[in-house]
């Protein structure tokens, strides 16, 4: 008889769990609360436009890319088209002066060498260092590289003359960041390895599912797990909000850390340096989204523009001094012909958010301020829309919460982990953990791999050799 593992949560770390449980001969099931799959690599409908919740760039579809053979594993690649862009984004102030971040590093060097020829030392310093960045496994081995780890983005970008260089590039990698950050960004780009898949993230995200359904795997949706059932130290199934429970041999959390081990297991299984993460350790920042559905062709417009502001917005309880639009003009799948969407995130405060949802009335007015906010900026920058917009929607912090349980809103995990990130928990036998919550830094490939990973230590445990294909 086959061994069961029990899966919570079906967002990409879960699936790619699943898909790589049942190639390992394992009888999965997965038990997700929501009614879709993706978790937070997710879409959503109104009116006839799908706003896009997730992907901006997604690292492996490049088949030179290190994940590119786990993407193809589970599915996920199957039949689907990418669109590489051509520039990154197009950041102007409000004098008129515009840099166009192009993702191919020679355009991108000769762009700058023409906005600042005095800068030409640390252009080309720059370009030099994304050329060489092939990939983040030999970069990380690269002392020429390994020195922006030294310094931060504040401290490379003050070496630029141009002050509209500086005021551009701190716009686009936060100063408090690594330089190698930047460096990083700006080479996965030139490496062709940030795409859009067509469809979006929902439509990325089930392909995945229908890749672990062809394999045999289970999925229960509406699932909420509240319990996981303990022998001896053991894990030995989960029990659901329902009372529904189902036994099984090992069970992986593949939802919310923060969650699992303060919540589901009330703290039981943890130790000081566990503690210390949850307490000390910074999380990813979270946003509010304002997503536009408009009656109006705009193709023949820039896809993404930061505009640097003169006045800052106030948008929550933080104040903002640049506005990002994205024009999804690159993918027709969207929303009908003849039609556009266009989508902002803006960095907010989950605590704020969070405060202010308890009191409905006050909550919808604040999300009404912040839509009519960044409709004024976005009409100003495309007039060709204005009056036009049919749809308007707002996704706050506590939507990301509420939908996927994640701790703080915090869309990409840990910032800076204060300390190392458990997979398993100590004294807890038959239990792993994946997804975002187990890797720094967060994002699609960390779900898949730790998903994977995951596999790999049960097989571990179990004695079993790892295999990536059913035989
Ligand atoms: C606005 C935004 C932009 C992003 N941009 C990018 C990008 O461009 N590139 C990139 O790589 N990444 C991006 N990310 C990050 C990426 O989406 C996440 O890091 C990744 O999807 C996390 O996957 P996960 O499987 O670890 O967790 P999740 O997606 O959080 O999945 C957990 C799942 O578990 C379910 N769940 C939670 N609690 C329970 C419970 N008790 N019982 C049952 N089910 C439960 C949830 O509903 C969810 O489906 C972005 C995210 C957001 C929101």
């Amino acid at each position: 008889m086959k061994k069961k593992i029990a899966i919570i949560g079906a967002g990409i770390a879960g699936l790619a769990a699943g898909c790589y449980g049942q190639m390992n001969g394992y009888e999965t099931e997965i038990f997700e609360m929501h009614c879709i799959p993706g978790g937070l690599c997710t879409a959503w409908e109104r009116k006839g436009y799908t706003f896009d919740g997730c992907i901006h760039w997604l690292m492996g579809a490049n088949p030179d890319s290190m994940f590119y053979e786990s993407w193809k594993e589970v599915g996920a690649l199957e039949g689907k088209e990418f669109v590489n862009h051509e520039y990154i984004v197009q950041i102007e102030n409000p004098s008129g002066e515009k840099l166009i971040l192009y993702t191919d590093i020679h355009q991108l060097e000769k762009h700058l060498l023409e906005l600042s020829p005095t800068d030409e030392r640390i252009i080309k310093e720059l370009a030099d260092a994304v050329r060489k960045f092939k990939d983040i496994r030999l970069a990380s081995k690269d002392p020429d590289l390994m020195k922006y780890f030294g310094i931060t983005v504040g401290d490379f970008v003050q070496r630029f003359n141009s002050s509209f260089l500086r005021e551009a590039l701190l716009s686009f990698a936060p100063r408090e960041y690594k330089a190698f950050s930047l460096i990083f960004q700006l080479a996965v780009y030139n490496n062709r390895d940030a795409c859009w898949p067509v469809g979006g993230s929902l439509e990325f995200a089930r392909r995945i599912e229908k890749r672990y359904l062809e394999l045999g795997g289970k999925i229960q949706y509406q699932a909420k797990v509240e319990e996981i059932i303990i022998k001896d130290h053991r894990a030995m199934g989960i029990k659901l909000a329902d009372g529904t429970t189902c036994e099984s041999d090992f069970v992986i959390s593949a939802i919310d850390g923060y969650t699992t081990i303060f919540r589901i297991l009330k703290g039981k299984y943890i130790d000081d340096e566990i503690q210390t993460l949850y307490k000390n350790s910074k999380t990813s920042k979270t946003s509010i989204q304002i997503s536009l559905g408009i009656d109006c062709d705009l193709s023949d417009q820039p896809y993404f523009v930061n505009t640097l502001l003169e006045t800052p917005l106030r948008i929550g309880n933080n104040e903002c001094n640049q506005v990002l639009i994205r024009n999804y003009c690159y993918d027709k799948t969207l929303c009908p012909s003849g039609k556009s969407v266009v989508t902002t995130l803006i960095y907010t405060d989950f605590e704020y958010w969070n405060e202010l949802y308890k009191d409905q009335k006050a909550y919808g007015l604040e999300k009404k301020k912040a839509a009519k906010q960044f409709i004024e900026i976005f009409e100003k920058r495309f007039p060709k829309a204005k009056g036009k917009i049919e749809v308007i929607d707002v996704a706050t912090p506590v939507t990301y919460a509420r939908y996927t349980n994640v701790w703080q809103g915090s869309y990409c995990g840990w910032m800076f982990p204060a300390g190392k990130i458990p997979t398993t928990l100590p004294g807890f036998a038959g239990f792993y953990m994946a997804g975002q919550w187990t890797q720094p830094t967060g994002g699609l490939p960390t779900a898949l791999m730790t998903g994977k990973g995951s596999i790999m230590r049960v097989c571990m445990e179990d004695g079993k050799a790892f295999r990536t294909c059913m035989e």
